[in-house]
């Protein structure tokens, strides 16, 4: 979203936390995680099989999903997790900070609006856009227990329900 702006200056940031990343920028590494481009990644936490990702958004603003028009005035923050695709035999969440901003038009009927983050999220999903793919994909050849045992062996955090709903859908 070029209109929104890119923070690039805290990328080399040491961040805090048990296991560093380095600080650094995903984009060089958008490669091979093209879902995390437009994200900085600020600490990596592993408890045994779990990996959680703390990301924020390189946007410095957002864009109103009512009227487009683009916002800096943040009203709100709030952590949401997306359940990622196994890295390395461990299971992944994306843990990102969303900001909720004040739409600045007055004749918009959206008072605030959540950031989504281009490539990774979209209203409502818990998924990144890959395991919503894997999730698809195994609903769809195997609903039921089978394709829940096959999720969760795949380090996929996915119920015998929401596979039934997703292949209804
Ligand atoms: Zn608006």
């Amino acid at each position: 979203m070029p209109a929104a702006g890119v923070d690039r200056s805290p990328c080399n940031r040491p961040p805090p936390g048990p296991l560093r990343s380095g600080g650094r920028c995903l984009s060089d590494l958008g490669v091979l995680f093209p879902h995390l481009a437009n994200v900085v990644l600020e600490r990596v936490e592993r408890a045994g099989d779990r990996v959680r990702l703390l990301v924020r958004s390189r946007a410095v603003r957002g864009a109103c999903p009512g009227c487009a028009t683009v916002s800096g005035r943040v009203h709100d923050r709030y952590r949401r997790r997306l359940v990622d695709t196994a890295l390395v035999g461990a299971r992944v969440v994306v843990d990102l900070l969303v900001r909720r901003f004040r739409c600045s038009s007055a004749d918009c009927e959206a008072v605030t609006f959540a950031e989504q983050v281009d490539g990774l999220t979209s209203p409502h999903a818990r998924y990144t856009p890959l395991a919503g793919q894997a999730v698809e994909a195994i609903g769809l050849a195997l609903a039921g227990r089978a394709g829940a045992r096959l999720d969760a062996r795949l380090g996929l955090d996915v119920g015998r329900d929401t596979l039934l709903r997703g292949v209804r859908a």
